[in-house]
């Protein structure tokens, strides 16, 4: 293929002119990026030769190597990793590829404002980084076990590329930034050890970087050889620790480190809500670290969305996404397993089967239960921010997962009419709150809370001082369902059968009152019932109402109107 230029996807445009104007606070990040993607392709380098060694090469010196050079300018950043064939650079480099991105920008133009830095910082910009200091960035690469067919992709970050095929003798990728004049300090030996240290220590392959010292020769006894001069000495150094984060001890792992390990691992530019770090022993081992994120992902509902954990069998890279080790319910969850009992060569199926995998998933729900249980304890307001990220997610392990529904269901926040719109009660304090005299949990399902507030159906509930939870998320009719009853109280939806609020003295009392006032009323009845014969099953007189004069009420086995709304939504 001869040299081709091409354009940007509209996208990856937008995304440049955002990342080279907005993401200024923090352009260090850029080389972070470039060394993650630099690591992340030597993981799958290496896990694909465990079934196919050819692809090793013979170079599996595992290496990630900066050089700068002062006389042109430019920062390279050179991997031995899986590289990329043409397809792949034109499908990875020049379009987005993953699905919540375009769902982002969309996002901020709706915000009709280009620097809104929490927006920003809430989606990883990856390789595009680069434009922030470069103002061309060149890369070259070549993929594993496929030595013809090397590639150069270049671009001055203006809406367009060129790619063309070169050869390329050794695998992978190197990427050269021809720096900015006003960022040439990015050349510096100092600078480039912080930033690696800071951002990229625990990175599990060695950074490397040449440094050169000036030396006086000296003599077999540690003399100045007189008139010897000096000679210059190139050593190759590296500069990360490449201790794996979840392997060291809590106590040696300070805050800052975990939270650049979970914007590696998960794209976040913001830091998450909570770190979940424990080890397991006895009949599964394994080590994890976990973390809740801080703001629910964009694709948080799409179906394409990656799920699942890292999985590392002794310290060993196997996958990405492994959606065995984390149910669906909480698939917001990231993080890393590195599990001691299986074997390195394990494959999709078998992890699929394993008892182990089983045994890792039933260990970690529990631990990620209890820290949102903790959190819930011990900082409700905090608590509650998670809720309003991921409370919607949260509620489908009521339907799936039978064995934590002790733990789910106080996990669950509702707002009611006994707390302020925005606020929010959970059934536990409910039934604390609970009158004597009061049998059930209430609630009504709608849309949104300030409808609900206005229906007919709450008023003999104000009046008896019973409190009633708003249930505006879809899916809580299925919350509902599933969970029945809270505390041996059971839920009852206000608008659906009978609602019998009152003590036996007052049941009799009404009870004459009502044959009396249905005596008064028949003609009534049977007339508003012959006029809506096609429309309604039948008319009653009502014991719910105190100031409206009627209201509709579903069966107690049918649907309600909301359920209705729900299926007919989702064209049933
Ligand atoms: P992300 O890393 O989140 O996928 P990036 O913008 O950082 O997004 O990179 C986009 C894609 O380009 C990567 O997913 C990967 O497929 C490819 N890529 C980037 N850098 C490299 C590299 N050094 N070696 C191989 N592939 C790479
Ligand atoms: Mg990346």
């Amino acid at each position: 293929m001869s040299k081709t230029t091409r354009q940007f996807q509209t996208e990856v445009q937008q995304l440049l002119d955002l990342v080279i104007h907005s993401l200024y606070s923090n352009r260090d990040i850029f080389l972070r990026e470039l060394i993650s993607n630099a690591s992340d392709a030597i993981d799958k380098v290496r896990f694909e030769s465990h079934s196919n060694e050819l692809l090793l090469e013979g170079n599996s010196d595992w290496k990630i190597k900066i050089i700068p050079d002062k006389t042109a300018g430019t920062l390279t950043i050179r991997d031995n990793g899986i590289g990329m064939s043409i397809a792949e650079v034109e499908e990875n480099i020049g379009t987005i590829a993953r699905s919540g991105t375009k769902a982002f920008m969309q996002a901020l133009k709706d915000k009709a404002s280009t620097d809104s830095p929490e927006l920003i910082g809430q989606f990883g910009v990856g390789f595009y980084a680069s434009f922030m200091v470069a103002d061309k960035v060149t890369l070259e690469t070549r993929k594993a076990g496929e030595p013809a067919h090397g590639c150069r992709w270049e671009s001055i970050g203006d809406g367009s590329y060129t790619i063309e095929e070169i050869s390329k003798e050794v695998r992978g990728t190197e990427i050269t930034l021809h720096l900015k004049e006003e960022f040439k300090e990015y050349l510096e030996e100092w600078k480039i050890r912080s930033i690696v240290k800071k951002y990229s220590d625990y990175i599990q392959y060695p950074v490397v970087m040449d440094i050169t010292r000036t030396e006086t020769p000296k003599g077999v006894d540690g003399e100045d050889i007189e008139g010897a001069g000096t000679i210059e000495k190139t050593e190759e150094q590296t500069l990360n620790s490449m201790k794996a984060i979840w392997a060291r001890p809590k106590s040696e792992v300070t805050e800052e480190e975990y939270q650049e390990f979970y914007k590696h691992i998960s794209h976040d530019f913001e830091n998450p809500f909570s770190t979940i770090h424990f080890s397991a022993e006895g009949t599964s081992e394994f080590k994890a670290l976990l973390y809740i994120p801080a703001k629910k992902p964009f694709d948080m509902f799409m179906s394409d969305r990656k799920k699942g954990l890292q999985l590392y069998v002794k310290r060993v890279f196997i996958t990405d996404h492994c959606e065995e080790l984390i149910p669906d319910y909480l698939r917001f969850v990231k993080g890393v397993v590195d599990s001691s009992d299986l074997p390195l060569n394990v494959s999709r199926e078998i992890l699929q089967e394993d008892v182990q995998i089983k045994r890792i998933q039933k260990g970690l729900v529990g631990k990620v239960l209890s820290t949102l249980t903790d959190s819930k304890e011990k900082n409700f307001e905090e608590y509650v921010k998670f809720w309003k990220e991921f409370g919607p997610v949260l509620k489908e392990g009521l339907h799936f997962d039978y064995a934590n529904k002790e733990k789910l269901q106080d996990l669950l926040l509702f707002e009611s009419t006994s707390t302020e719109a925005g606020s929010f009660t959970s059934l536990k304090e409910y039934v604390e709150r609970m009158p004597e005299t009061q049998q059930e949990i209430f609630y009504i399902t709608g849309d949104n809370r300030a409808v609900l507030e206005t229906s007919p159906h709450l008023e003999v509930f104000r009046a008896k001082g019973y409190e009633v939870l708003f249930l505006t998320d879809p899916v809580d009719e299925w919350v509902v369902q599933s969970l029945q009853e809270y505390n041996e109280k059971k839920l009852k939806a206000v608008d659906r059968g009978d609602v019998d609020l009152d003590s036996e003295e007052e049941k009799k009392e009404k009870e004459a009152q009502q044959e009396e006032a249905k005596k008064e009323f028949s003609d009534l009845l049977s007339f508003v019932k012959s006029r809506l014969e096609n429309s309604i099953k039948d008319v009653r007189l009502s014991k719910r109402l105190t100031d409206s004069a009627c209201c509709l009420v579903a069966d107690e086995y049918g649907m309600n109107a909301n359920m209705e709304r729900i299926l007919k939504a989702m064209n049933q």
